[in-house]
């Protein structure tokens, strides 16, 4: 079987991080291939109940990356605390000589794809690499369960995400691709008025506020958390650039705690946000190692669990990249330094991130939803991957069915494929997005 074949015509692509498109990761030959179930996203329930809820699917998944990149083993990484999912996960690799369980503490950035190499392998991913430059290949559960249903000739038509925050009954759930997202959020359940409220698509750390909650679902959509507007984690979220840099250089003490905490520094990346806080204040004076600036993920830690202040370094961070690669700056492929040599003790429990970000209170299970949901219409984009927009294959006024392929990845670019997610009509095309009506 033409294994990368299939998983490119399903138009699989990484269902927990940016959308690379999957076909193309897996080309590489790897020494190992790591299942990442972390999850470390807080009040993100999606990864546990893949794993309680699919785990052969999951772990044919992973015998497909691991026979495809000619990868010695596979590792399956969850947490320590996921106790029904390393049960199952336990029962579906039983027998399986080369694949494997690797427990992880319960800390925040654990699903980080660099973070996982290095906890399981020892290796540290250069600034400007990925994974595959130390050997490792990392692919979401997810990710691995579309490649599985990829083999039998199922695309991708459907994202599991979870909903929660202010709305009666936190689910997680299959959401059809291009559903809007409002949709979801009134059947989770709200009280009183929408318009009082935000979004953030993703989680609490790296996700952003939506502000239209007309916006489609994607192959990426990992999680919907409604919050008050007014609340303190919106607020920081929302308040723009020009206020943080006013902030870094009226309130910035320097007491290095952001750069202490960063989890990329820890790991010999050199990632430094204090530097970047006195550089954007002034005159980007000050960084004696930028090279650092494009190792920043943009977890957020500096910013929403080690400042004291309340200030932005990972915006700053952020703004800082942007400069750099618009002046024709690339990364540098290196480490610059040993990783800490207490690493593992330099690290944020979940607990008291949720404390910090103040949302105790919604930190509760999101079930997965037994009904299927059904659409009137969906706005597929043609853009949910790394690479060029896919184009249309399809005509306004079309018939088509569910799973049928309505884009194409362009000729020789990256890019992915893409179904329809609903039985219906094409119903309007445009340079962004195939609206299906059904
Ligand atoms: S933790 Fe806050 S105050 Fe301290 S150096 Fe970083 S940005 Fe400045
Ligand atoms: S967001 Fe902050 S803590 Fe996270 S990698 Fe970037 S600089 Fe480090």
């Amino acid at each position: 079987m033409d294994i990368l074949k299939h998983i490119s015509e399903a138009g699989v692509v990484g269902a927990g991080g940016a959308g690379f498109p999957t076909h193309v990761k897996l080309k590489a030959k790897a020494d190992i291939v790591l299942a990442n179930g972390a999850e470390c996203e807080p009040l993100l329930r999606v990864d546990r109940m893949m794993m309680e809820n699919n785990a052969e699917l999951i772990i044919a998944g992973l015998e497909a990356a691991v026979a495809v990149t000619g990868a010695a083993k596979g590792v399956v990484c969850l947490k320590k605390k996921y106790k029904a999912a390393i049960h199952r996960m336990e029962e579906a690799i039983a027998g399986k000589q080369n694949l494997e369980i690797f427990l992880m503490d319960n800390y925040y950035p654990a699903g980080d794809e660099q973070q996982i190499v290095f906890d399981v392998t020892g290796k540290v991913v250069p600034t400007g690499g990925l994974p595959i430059d130390v050997g490792a290949v990392v692919s979401n559960v997810s990710t691995l369960m579309n490649i599985a249903q990829s083999l039998t000739g199922i695309p991708v038509t459907h994202k599991y995400l979870t909903v929660t925050g202010e709305v009666k009954k936190p689910v997680t759930l299959a959401a059809p691709i291009g559903l809007p997202m409002i949709k979801l959020i009134e059947l989770a359940g709200v009280s009183g008025n929408l318009e009082d409220y935000a979004v953030i698509v993703g989680g609490p750390m790296m996700g952003y506020v939506e502000n239209n909650l007309f916006a489609p679902v994607t192959k990426t959509t990992g999680g919907l958390i409604l919050l008050k507007k007014d609340h303190p984690h919106i607020v920081r979220k929302t308040s723009s650039l020009e206020k943080d840099i006013i902030m870094a250089r009226a309130v910035c003490c320097q007491c290095n705690y952001c750069t202490m905490m960063c989890p990329r520094n820890v790991l010999g990346l050199k990632v430094e946000p204090n530097k970047a806080m006195r550089a954007f204040a002034f005159n980007g004076k000050g960084i004696d190692y930028q090279n650092g600036i494009f190792s920043c993920c943009n977890c957020g830690i500096c910013s929403y669990y080690a400042c004291n202040f309340n200030l932005k370094p990972n915006a700053v961070m952020t703004a800082l990249k942007e400069q750099l690669l618009k002046s024709g700056i690339k990364p540098e492929k290196k480490v610059a330094q040993p990783p800490a040599s207490n690493a593992d003790l330099i690290r944020t429990p979940v607990s008291r991130l949720i404390q910090r970000l103040n949302l105790e209170k919604y930190d509760v299970d999101a079930p997965l939803a037994e009904y299927k949901i059904t659409a009137d219409t969906v706005n597929i984009p043609l853009k949910m991957h790394i690479g060029a927009p896919a184009t249309p294959v399809v005509q306004a006024g079309q018939h088509v069915r569910a799973g049928e392929k309505i884009a194409s990845m362009a000729e020789g670019k990256l890019g992915a494929e893409i179904h329809a997610s609903i039985d219906g009509t094409i119903k309007e095309i445009t340079a962004a997005a195939i609206t299906i009506q059904a």
